[in-house]
């Protein structure tokens, strides 16, 4: 039987500490995901969704965007995938009443946690700040008319089209996604921010320059036909778990794995596969060498690598420099400054450890790095990244099968939304096609990015933000400043299906419009619709929902975007509004004809499994760049430099969360349990800092502008960390990532190189 919610908000700050795991997976795995579905849906439900999910004729998994292979597994899913399912089509209800005994003040004191438990919402609601009697405010229903015509008001209101945002969080559908970008630009903005500009858009920016296309060149048979991966600043057994499957059978057939990373992780050492007896019990060992880099010391490696993958004789593919690539000549001179003493101080690495990495780079011939966080979250994350491409061009492993390069997506379709046209910086061809298809007038200036979007309310130069799901305040940096920038909107709207804590911060006027999930059926007039997805490898492919939805009065996200549209925009739109809302295949059919690659989709994608877009550089080893070929890149070496006395500090998941879903108390394969309010120092750092396993500290962030960011009353974990740096989860420590610190020229926030002092509790 399905449990309650949990009432009181459990205490966050009394973590216990084990010692931590040494494998992922196995039966603990089952046995926790079991636990979590039975409390969310019940058993009978549990079996219907989890025996639906990634299946070929299924829905979609709302988590990462791990692809899945051709052939399925019976339970083709992972712990954390069936808590993101349980999550979503949990039988938990958020109604009305619900909110008649919770008003603003009180949602706002509870953690996101709390909030994400109480289940999913039933019908549209409306706050208007100020307007109760004593301040009391809270959400009130609202009719969907009405819910429409306020975002008509506000957005017609506007002096400038450019005062309004549309955010679009990864979950939302390609269909969605290409409608909510055609209404943003006939609207007259380019104000897209989405989920991306804070995690892989450091890669979009740096493939696009080096290879032409910012997306993942390898599919699941790439990974599967390596003999060298580079696991680099990522966590898989969290983040990605059936990545592991894949890492699994590589090692069965031979490969070799590296993996990168300050932290050491169950994931990357051991995988106990619960999909066979011997996997399950023995496990495979995965990682063959740990290289525990200081945090941000990523370019120096791969830098001082390719200087010795070009000094050694008869490393390079030559022939590929020669025929596909420009530059080479700039990284060799670059290279030859790259030194010794240099990169083992911004590495935190040995000499012996770089030239044991360094023999199996050259013992192998088709290498694949994947990536994630740990290199697009820092400062020089695209210096960084192109530094990673560099690395394989040298050894033509780009466009070779079982090589190339793997930026590993962590929301299901923030690569398709991306490619649907979500994006401040869209490129002129796009609007000229989306034009030519609709007769409209894209705007051509750049619009927001997510960090830009914050400057701009907080400046007062945006007035309303339309969410497209997501939590725009948990996700975002420097949360005082958030969410005192949100609090100065006009209105603030957000397409949702759970509660989360940009639900307690709002604007003078705040609209949460609840909307199917991928595991509920969605009925249109032209009768069962499905929608698509990208993942991410470039796969395209159908999600069905199969449960009837979780209220009578939710909308769709194709349909939220169509009635918004005819409301803002009205009879001056020529655009089929109704029609798209009636029938997703004229939507797609659209998107065949702006989208490259999309030629004929309504019959490619009702294939079982879909079908892969292109990618020049994986099919033909033609690179889209400016230069016409693959760019090798020599920008300087960078890496954090941290005063004494002080620790870098790297925010991250949990296990038992994603995103900034708080799917649990726990971070068992770190032997955290039942708190989140932990630090993680190395025992060394800590006995020099004065700070005892146990102990309590604030977390105090160090910036450019003076302003000191506290994170109040932490417990210290003594955890073996690199040297000088430092772990926490979010959202709780994204008040101690500045605005303005990030990424060069992809404007990601710099979440994971944070420079922290600590004071007494
Ligand atoms: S690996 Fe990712 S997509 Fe696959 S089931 Fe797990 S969370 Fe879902």
């Amino acid at each position: 039987m399905a449990t309650k919610p949990p009432t009181g908000d459990p205490i966050q700050d009394a973590p216990q500490v084990t010692p931590p795991k040494h494998a992922a997976a196995g039966l603990p795995a089952i046995g926790h995901t079991l636990r979590i579905a039975q409390q969310q849906m019940g058993v009978a439900r549990t079996a219907r969704t989890l025996l639906k999910v990634n299946q070929k004729d299924g829905f979609d998994c709302p988590g990462c965007a791990w692809p899945e292979g051709d052939k399925r597994h019976t339970a083709e899913f992972c712990e954390n995938g069936a808590k993101a399912v349980a999550e979503e089509a949990t039988l938990r209800r958020v109604t009305p009443e619900f909110f008649a005994a919770h008003p603003l003040a009180d949602l706002a004191t509870r953690s996101g946690y709390w909030l994400g438990q109480q289940g999913r919402i039933t019908e549209p609601m409306l706050l208007e700040r100020g307007a109760a009697p004593g301040g009391d405010d809270r959400y009130e229903p609202v009719s969907w008319e009405k819910a429409f015509e306020v975002i008509a008001e506000e957005l017609t209101a506007l002096d400038s089209p450019d005062e309004a945002l549309f955010y679009t969080s990864g979950r939302t559908s390609n269909e969605a996604a290409f409608l909510f970008q055609l209404f943003a630009r006939e609207f007259g903005t380019n104000n897209l921010p989405d989920c991306s500009n804070m995690c892989h858009e450091s890669s979009g920016s740096a493939l696009t320059e080096t290879i032409g296309i910012g997306k993942g060149s390898v599919s699941l048979e790439d990974l599967h036909r390596a003999d060298l991966i580079i696991v680099a600043g990522q966590n898989p057994g969290t983040n990605h778990p059936r990545m592991l499957s894949a890492l699994e059978k590589a090692k069965t057939a031979g490969a070799r794995i590296i993996s990168v990373n300050p932290l050491p992780e169950a994931g990357t050492e051991r995988f106990k596969n619960p999909q066979t007896p011997i996997g399950m019990f023995r496990g495979t060992a995965l990682t063959d060498l740990f290289l525990q880099i200081r945090i941000g010391g990523d370019q120096a490696l791969f830098r001082l690598l390719n200087k010795l993958v070009i000094e050694t004789d008869g490393a390079t593919d030559e022939a590929f420099i020669r025929e596909h690539t420009h530059g080479y000549e700039d990284l060799v001179a670059a290279a030859k400054e790259a030194d010794w003493e240099e990169t083992l101080t911004a590495t935190g690495l040995t000499r012996p450890e770089i030239e044991q990495a360094l023999a199996m780079v050259l013992a192998s011939e088709r290498t694949i790095v994947c990536w994630a966080m740990g290199l697009t979250q820092h400062k020089h994350a695209v210096a960084t990244i192109r530094e990673v491409v560099n690395l394989l061009l040298l050894r033509g492993n780009i466009g070779r099968p079982g090589a190339g390069v793997c930026p590993v997506r962590g929301h299901s379709n923030v690569q398709g939304d991306r490619t649907m046209g979500i994006f401040e910086r869209p490129a002129p061809a796009f609007l000229d096609a989306l034009d030519r298809e609709f007769g409209i007038t894209s705007p051509r200036g750049h619009g927001y990015d997510v960090v830009r979007s914050i400057q701009a309310l907080r400046d007062g130069r945006a007035k309303v933000l339309f969410a497209m799901g997501g939590n725009f305040v948990g996700a975002t940096p420097d949360t005082e400043v958030t969410e005192a920038a949100i609090r100065k909107a006009a209105l603030t709207v957000h397409v949702s299906t759970k509660l989360n804590r940009s639900h307690a911060v709002t604007g003078r006027r705040a609209l949460i419009l609840p909307t199917l999930g991928r595991t509920d059926k969605d009925v249109q007039q032209s009768g069962k619709q499905f929608v698509t997805v990208e993942d991410s490898m470039g796969m395209v492919h159908a999600s069905r929902g199969n449960l009837a939805p979780a209220s009578p009065h939710l909308l769709s996200e194709p349909a939220i975007v169509a009635r918004m549209a005819r409301a803002v925009l009205g009879t001056a739109s020529a655009t089929p509004w109704e029609e798209f809302e009636r029938d997703y295949a004229s939507i797609r059919e659209r998107i065949s004809r702006v989208i490259p690659g999309f030629e004929d989709f309504n019959a490619r994608v009702a294939r079982p499994g879909g079908f892969q877009l292109p990618h020049a550089p994986r099919d033909e080893r033609r690179f889209p760049t400016k230069t016409g070929k693959a760019n090798f890149t020599a920008a300087p070496v960078e890496y954090p430099r941290v005063p004494a006395g002080r620790l870098l500090l790297q925010t991250l998941r949990s296990h038992d969360q994603y995103n900034t879903t708080i799917y649990g108390l726990d971070d068992r394969y770190r032997g955290i349990t039942g708190g989140r309010r932990v630090v993680m120092v190395n025992p060394a750092d800590a006995a020099e800092l004065g700070l005892a396993d146990g102990s309590y500290t604030d977390l105090v962030s160090e910036w450019t502008d003076g302003v000191e960011r506290r994170a109040p009353g932490f417990r210290v974990v003594h955890y073996p960390t690199a040297r000088g740096c430092a772990a926490a989860y979010y959202p709780e420590t994204n008040v101690l990532v500045p605005l303005d610190s990030t990424a060069d020229v992809s404007n990601t926030p710099a979440s994971k190189s944070v420079v922290v002092r600590f004071e007494p509790a």
